[in-house]
């Protein structure tokens, strides 16, 4: 069989062309939709009818078709049968996990994740849903195995986790869930193009569409990719987490999505590329630094095996300065002196983004639950931006990393 290439799948994908053939689609801003015969309405919200089944919408908080437009090409980049857009990356992650799950059900989840995803693991969901959940190194898949009980119906990972990189197994994972007659989901946020877990055996995909997807930093978004039995089981309106819990993007905001979508591979390989220079520079100026595309990363060979070849290792790298003092120096001086990118959370950006994990966006795990995921106190998480020229960013990286007296030249 053909490898599957997102490219190619969303090139495949039907053009949705606007109303009068305008080139772009149009922006279907209505939150509520006629019938012409009233037999209709009741079999809409009997599931009978919908936009797959006579063309059928129903209201806002429901399907909108701008809004599915986008979750057709977030399905075509995935290769899934279906998606839809939530109105940001936790909407999708949430709802998700209340989708497949019952009270008192089991979640096994990386221990090294998103800290808001952390958070709605460790306190949210057992105490607001009832659900339990066990934290492993899902880098070990002994361990992984050994926490499976008679109720898990979720194994969660990120394809690759936030902030410390590392890749997982995907289609080992996914094995292991099936066995159990659990699913495997999992986050691609980092890695739009460059993986594929539906492909690798995932059964759900989610993204946080705020991040590479849109690149811009300018809208919160996300995205579930799965089953078309999943998507529309989301949608039930008695229980579908989608419906009932109302994360809904504005069909505004999945127009301007859409409109990024094509260049999402040009910028992917851009952003890679870059971090993948400063990477070995720095790698081979003795800075500890952490990237998936260096050859004595962990799971180099892992990430070569299971990723496309075309768009890099991604564009995200970490170094660590040793403690959280170094760490705001280094990225006060990055930011406020050599005009290099700015000390803000997020990623994905076409600038760069720069943020201190442990006292940022993993603060929700405790210290003890930090050290065990890997992630340092002085850790820094940049995501490279391709503003500029490369070699100039490097040289004000450089200046920098001078000023913080670690320029030491192995050469
Ligand atoms: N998943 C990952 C890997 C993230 O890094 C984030 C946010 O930083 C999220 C999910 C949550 O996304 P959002 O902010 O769009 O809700």
């Amino acid at each position: 069989m053909d490898r599957f290439d997102p490219i190619e799948s969303m090139a495949r994908m039907r053009h949705e062309f606007g109303e009068h053939g305008g080139v772009n689609m149009c922006i279907e801003t209505s939150t509520t939709f006629t019938v012409m015969d009233a037999d209709t309405m009741p079999e809409i919200f009997q599931g009978r009818r919908g936009p797959d089944t006579g063309g059928c919408y129903l209201y806002g908080r429901h399907f909108n078709p701008t809004v599915y437009v986008l979750g057709r090409q977030m399905a075509a980049l995935e290769g899934s049968e279906a998606g839809y857009c939530t109105a940001s990356g936790m909407g999708a992650i949430s709802a998700t996990i209340l989708q497949l799950c019952e009270s008192g059900d089991h979640v096994i989840s990386n221990n090294t994740i998103y800290g808001g995803t952390f958070a709605l693991f460790d306190e949210f969901l057992p105490r607001k849903a009832g659900l339990d959940i066990s934290f492993v190194d899902a880098t070990n898949l002994a361990e992984v195995e050994r926490a499976f009980t008679e109720r898990t119906r979720v194994l969660y990972v990120e394809s690759l986790s936030n902030p410390t990189l590392r890749m997982a197994n995907i289609p080992a994972l996914a094995k292991m869930a099936h066995d159990h007659g659990a699913r495997l989901v999992v986050d691609n946020t980092f890695s739009p193009l460059i993986v594929s877990p539906i492909q690798l055996g995932a059964d759900v995909v989610v993204h946080s569409l705020t991040k590479f997807v849109n690149g811009a930093s300018d809208i919160v978004a996300g995205a579930v990719c799965g089953t078309t039995d999943f998507i529309m089981s989301m949608m039930d309106v008695r229980c579908g987490s989608l419906m009932l819990l109302g994360p809904t993007m504005d069909p505004r905001n999945a127009y301007e999505i859409s409109t990024r979508l094509p260049h999402l591979g040009l910028r992917m390989i851009e952003h890679s590329l870059r971090a993948g220079v400063f990477a070995e520079r720095l790698d081979q100026m003795g800075i500890d630094v952490i990237y998936p595309g260096l050859e004595r990363h962990k799971d180099h060979a892992l990430f070569k095996s299971l990723a496309h070849p075309d768009y890099g290792f991604g564009g995200i790298f970490c170094v660590d300065l040793g403690s959280v003092a170094r760490a705001n120096e280094f990225m006060e001086l990055l930011q406020n002196k050599d005009r290099f990118g700015f000390m803000a959370v997020s990623l994905g950006y076409f600038e760069t983004l720069m943020s201190c994990s442990g006292v940022s966006t993993s603060s929700e795990l405790s210290e003890e639950d930090r050290k065990r995921a890997g992630i340092s106190e002085g850790l820094v998480r940049i995501s490279i931006g391709y503003t500029g020229n490369l070699e100039q960013r490097w040289a004000q990286f450089e200046h920098a990393l001078g000023e913080m007296g670690v320029a030491r030249k192995v050469t």
